[in-house]
């Protein structure tokens, strides 16, 4: 019997079916369009069952299942590792062309080349797409070609370019959805795919503060950010629309959104990043990983009670909000001298919305190691930050309901540590 031709759209950081540009795209394709998903064995083998991120993945595929009904289509779930995958696909169905949108993490990279190998070799066209970013990869460059490595003239770059255009192109699928095979792939419940439910939780995005961005964002009880994190990391939202809508209310929300594409691009451009010191000059200093203090901060029972709020948010919720993410990464690398890598892995761990450019590039930043960082000498006092940023202990109440009961002593002395994290610094920076 003939096999049927059919191209191939293959989901993976862009959870959704609106503004999707390689999605837009593949529905202009010739042949019918089998929309899939593949939950990769090579990333999940590594997470916990109840890994909140992996249920995170799975609802939203359900949702993106439940839209594709209403087209008589459905979406085909698959599990293995990536390339055992298609080589399989590639028996069951005469493949055409193979649509997806680009993922810039090294892992992705290094993963997607092998597919377009395997697809060259069984002559199927492969078609990748920028969805996930504004501007990606050499788009924005200095005058002499090179990456930036500062983030302000990036910015200025980026926000000169964006204004040229107007803005971003914003892509309109509803039209073309019925364009899907019709066909009623089984979906698969989360246990056939090794996980379960987690208490913990990706919320809804909240955009309704967001005049106020600048003067509220960094008060953590105010609670007044975004909640878009997981969301872009997932692509349940589309960073078009984002930035566009960003544009129009503030220019500080968008200016954040603008990091994140800076911390892509550094990545994309210095890939070794992952491990090693953005500037090699600090490869030199004389960290102190002790265990002890590391499950100290893990647990959030430092005895400052800024860190240790954050750090049982992150615990309970995989959540913790920007400027504590600093107070607790600055206290690990320069109170503790604690390699920045443990930090981003316990993070890495832990949180929703983990995307391994926005992590190493502000864990970086923080250890004083990574590019247009945080100077080595700045060390923040995590009392002082308390006082300014949390002044009637509001979010420390609430993440250490003890706290009135008197709480630990700080587990070293601020000056002491400070002093202690400026000398060893200074002694290891290579000249
Ligand atoms: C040590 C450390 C580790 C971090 N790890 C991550 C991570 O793994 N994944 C991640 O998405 N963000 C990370 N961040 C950046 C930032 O803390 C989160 O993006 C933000 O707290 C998410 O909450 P929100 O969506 O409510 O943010 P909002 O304040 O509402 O910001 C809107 C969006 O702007 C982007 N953004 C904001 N701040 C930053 C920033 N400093 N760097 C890059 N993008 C930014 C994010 O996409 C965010 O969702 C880290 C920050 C620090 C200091």
């Amino acid at each position: 019997m003939t096999k049927q031709k059919v191209t191939f759209f293959w989901f993976r950081r862009d959870l959704r079916l609106d503004d999707n540009v390689a999605l837009f795209h593949v529905m202009q394709s010739d042949y019918p369009v089998i929309p899939l998903f593949i939950f990769d064995e090579d990333i999940l083998e590594n997470l916990p069952k109840n890994d909140a991120r992996v249920a995170f993945i799975y609802d939203s595929l359900e949702k993106v299942n439940q839209e594709l009904h209403a087209t008589d289509s459905s979406i085909l779930i698959k599990k293995g590792k990536t390339l055992d995958v298609w080589k399989s696909l590639l028996s069951t169905y005469n493949i055409q062309q193979i649509f997806f949108n680009k993922d810039y993490e090294p892992f992705a990279i290094k993963r997607d080349l092998a597919i377009q190998e395997l697809a060259k070799q069984n002559n199927i066209e492969v078609f990748p797409f920028k969805d996930h970013v504004i501007f990606e990869e050499k788009e924005i460059t200095k005058s002499d070609g090179l990456p930036y490595t500062i983030y302000t003239p990036y910015k200025n770059k980026w926000l000169e370019k964006y204004h040229l255009t107007g803005q971003a192109l914003e892509y309109d699928t509803k039209p073309f959805l019925k364009n899907f095979i019709k066909q009623q792939f089984p979906f698969p419940d989360l246990s056939e795919i090794g996980f379960e439910k987690s208490t913990i939780k990706v919320l809804p995005h909240n955009l309704t503060q967001i005049a106020n961005y600048k003067e509220t964002r960094d008060f953590p009880a105010l609670d007044s950010t975004s909640y878009l994190s997981p969301h872009l990391r997932f692509g349940t939202v589309s960073i078009r629309k984002l930035v566009n809508w960003a544009n129009k209310k503030n220019q500080t929300f968008l200016s954040e959104l603008i990091w994140r594409e800076f911390f892509i691009q550094i990545l994309f451009s210095f890939p070794n990043v992952v491990n090693h010191n953005f500037k090699s000059a600090y490869d030199g200093i004389q960290w102190h990983n002790n265990e002890d203090d590391f499950k100290r901060w893990c647990s959030g029972t430092t005895g400052y009670p800024m860190v240790d709020a954050g750090m049982r948010q992150l615990n309970e919720t995989g959540y913790m909000h920007n400027r504590v993410r600093m107070v607790v990464a600055s206290f690990l690398c320069k109170h503790l001298l604690i390699n920045w890598q443990w930090g981003e892995a316990y993070f890495a761990e832990k949180l929703l919305d983990f995307e391994l450019a926005s992590n190493v590039g502000n864990w970086q930043w923080a250890a004083g190691t990574g590019c247009d960082a945080a100077p080595y000498f700045r060390v923040f006092n995590p009392e002082i930050q308390q006082k300014k940023f949390d002044e009637k202990g509001i979010y420390i109440r609430k993440w250490i309901p003890e706290f009135d009961l008197g709480y630990y002593e700080p587990m070293v002395n601020h000056a002491f540590a400070r002093d202690r994290a400026i000398e060893t610094y200074k002694r290891g920076i290579i000249k």
